[in-house]
């Protein structure tokens, strides 16, 4: 049984923080019925009017393959864009664990409400309500669609599909395709944006990135990009642009996101006026294989669905070396068991992640370096035979044993937290859209349903929902509600950006300093990791913010891009990915400051209970922090969402 604290939380009236240039546009109503009334009141745009109409979207992973495809199925004209050499390749490829809906097929007490529930506790209560109902309704759709295309979801005996738990949850709502469920939804995302691209509905640029976006009398019209293979600096246009272009957790250059993961695209949208929505909201996931060395620069997740199964301990005696064989039961501390009786090893990450840390840092963290804990599968081979843990994990236990040499069947793995995933992300309101009109915002590059902490598997469920079943609404209601003037390519904002794209690659390349890109990336990395990551407080937020500058100068200074403009250049790519981060992270660290307390992954110091928990200060900050470009150097404006809770009223997160 959870047990909730009901201690009333005072708040403060919500109109203290009403903002003109912040308008949510949540409908009215209950919250059961805001989609479906909303659904019905915005206009639309009919089939024969569609194929004038050009849509931009950037971005080809589970976000933008489904709403790409969406599109162009509606018979809009679609343009899609990817860094990658194919829609395949994005990151989304990676997701392993599942992907959670509110199917009840278990029986087991799910309901969409449930899920609103526990997604808006687990993000302690610092996302927007109404966003997390619609998310929670359409999650079942989701699954609906996917099994059309054929992805091929793990079932059960009776040919029902089988789920599992993940962490924050007492319900098993995950749907999965062994550890590869990412890639098996991707496969059915772009096997039906294939088929757009076939017709000619979508115009598919792969290996093209975008490098900024064009704003014509205050509305987004179009994009710069660059070839990546020819150089070539070009402008696109449209009547609607959209961003599906991942997270930024690179920015701390050491994660467990593919390593071309980055923030330009909407980093350039902040910039000419994108509002970007609580920046220092990370994720730091604690089940990754462990650091082992400076080379490295990449880390690897070992997905939460391994926890199901196994159970995380260490030693209880500090300094205990001994190999994990050798230490009897008795001798071991399985902590989250012992802290969280109720969620046990699936406690949520923010807090499992913290409570790792905290046990390394009484010196019983295991492996080289003393950081580390075990995830220990030993029972549950004995319960339920090697054969289901193989069937289960098969694929996840192959890649552990790849890149530590050691077999996760006979000895327990090891792991350590590591950042994971970007809450924060470019403000927008209920239909997507951020403050710049005809810019809409999907998948983990908006900021909105996760608060401070995302569960497991519903960043897969965002994406699809925000493609396949959000988008595709709300824009057909801007586009049949704006009058857009005709815009070409040798409107000035066009040939301004692009002007600004060029002499900005001039720039890296003329540079000619001595330091490669990835030195700086690390340096920066460095930095936000040891001031801005697991924990955070005033005074390492602020030294951080004496050194950021200087570093971003330094960059600007020494770097070193080798090779030209005009011809496949990876470090020129790189180079301008990192300047971009460069800025990015000190918009994070002025967020980390600013809110002066405890909530979800934001772990400021000053605010923790007596045995380490986080403690948020609703009276205070139970606002979306959405902030406003307002120059380099010059201290971004910050506006203020207040958060309304009326169906899940803000208590103390507790998962005992
Ligand atoms: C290892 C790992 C495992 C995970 N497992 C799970 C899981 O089991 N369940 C779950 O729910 N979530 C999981 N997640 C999170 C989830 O995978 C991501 O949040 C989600 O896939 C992001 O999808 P997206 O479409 O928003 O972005 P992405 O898949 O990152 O796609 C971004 C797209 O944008 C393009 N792009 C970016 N910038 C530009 C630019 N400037 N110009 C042109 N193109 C650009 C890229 O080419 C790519 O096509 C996992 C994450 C990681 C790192």
């Amino acid at each position: 049984m959870t047990t909730t604290d009901t201690r009333p939380t005072t708040t403060r009236p919500a109109t203290e923080y009403l903002d003109p240039k912040l308008n949510s546009k949540i409908p009215e109503g209950p919250i059961e019925r805001k989609w479906e009334r909303h659904k019905f009141e915005m206009k639309l745009v009919s089939p024969t009017n569609r194929r004038r109409y050009t849509i931009i979207v950037v971005g080809s992973g589970l976000a933008g393959a489904s709403a790409a495809a969406t599109l162009g199925e509606a018979g809009y004209n679609v343009k899609c864009y990817s860094y990658h050499d194919s829609p395949r390749r994005a990151h989304s490829i990676a997701a392993q664990g599942g992907i959670n809906a509110a199917k009840n097929y278990r029986n087991d007490g799910d309901s969409v409400f449930r899920l609103f529930y526990d997604t808006v506790k687990g993000g302690d209560f610092r996302s927007r309500e109404a966003n997390v109902y619609r998310l929670a309704e359409v999650s079942t759709a989701i699954i609906d669609q996917c099994v059309a295309q054929g992805v091929p979801f793990a079932r059960e005996y009776s040919g029902y599909l089988d789920n599992r738990s993940f962490g924050g949850a007492q319900v098993a709502r995950t749907f999965y395709a062994r550890g590869q469920t990412g890639q098996q939804l991707l496969l059915g995302a772009y096997q039906a944006l294939s088929r757009q691209i076939g017709l000619g509905q979508v115009k598919m640029f792969s290996r093209t990135e975008m490098l900024d976006l064009v704003v014509v009398d205050g509305r987004a019209r179009g994009i710069v990009t660059r070839d990546m293979v020819t150089g070539k600096i070009e402008s696109h246009i449209a009547d609607a642009v959209v961003l599906a272009t991942g997270g930024y957790s690179n920015v701390f250059y050491l994660s467990t996101n593919a390593k071309a993961c980055n923030t330009t695209a909407i980093w350039r949208a902040h910039r000419r006026g994108a509002f970007f929505g609580n920046p220092c909201f990370t994720q730091i996931h604690p089940t990754c294989i462990p650091i082992s060395g400076d080379h490295q620069s990449k880390l690897t997740l070992m997905s939460e669905s391994l926890r199901n199964d196994g159970r995380v301990w260490v030693p209880k005696t500090p300094g205990d070396k001994r190999p994990p064989s050798s230490i009897p039961e008795d001798e071991r501390d399985y902590y989250l068991e012992r802290r969280y009786p109720s969620y046990g090893n699936l406690a949520p990450r923010d807090i499992s992640s913290r409570a790792a840390k905290q046990v390394c840092d009484e010196g019983r963290g295991v492996g080289p370096g003393g950081l580390g804990v075990y995830l220990d599968f030993s029972d549950a081979i004995k319960r339920l035979g090697k054969k289901v843990i193989e069937e289960r994990y098969g694929n996840l236990f192959e890649m552990y044993e790849r890149i530590t040499g050691e077999n996760p069947y006979e000895t327990p793995m090891r792991i350590y937290p590591a950042v994971h995933y970007t809450m924060g992300g470019l403000w927008v309101d209920y239909n997507l859209m951020s403050t710049i009109p005809g810019l809409f915002v999907i998948g983990e590059a908006n900021f909105s349903d996760h608060g401070a902490n995302r569960l497991g598997a519903s960043a897969l469920m965002q994406g699809l929902a925000d493609g396949y079943f959000i988008l595709p609404y709300t824009i057909a209601d801007y586009l049949a509600s704006t009058k857009l003037q005709k815009v070409d390519a040798t409107h000035v904002a066009f040939r301004e950006t692009e002007a600004e794209v060029a002499d900005r690659t001039r720039r890296l390349l003329d540079t000619k300093g001595t330091r490669t890109v990835d030195m700086f990336h690390r340096e920066l990395g460095k930095i936000m990791w040891d001031y801005c990551g697991m924990a955070r407080n005033e005074a390492g937020l602020k030294h951080a913010l004496d050194l950021i500058p200087d570093l971003r100068e330094r960059f600007w200074r020494e770097v070193k891009v080798p090779g030209e403009g005009n011809d496949i250049n990876q470090e020129l790519e790189k180079a301008g990915r990192v300047a971009d981060f460069m800025e990015l992270a000190e918009l994070m660290c002025i967020d980390a400051l600013h809110r002066d307390e405890s909530c979800g992954g934001h772990f400021r110091e000053e605010h923790q209970t007596e045995d380490g928990e986080a403690e948020r200060d609703d009276e205070n900050f139970s606002y979306v922090a959405a902030w406003e470009f307002t120059g380099l150097g010059t201290k971004p404006v910050l506006h203020r969402e207040p958060l309304i809770f009326e169906y899940v009223k803000p208590a103390v997160r507790s998962y005992k």
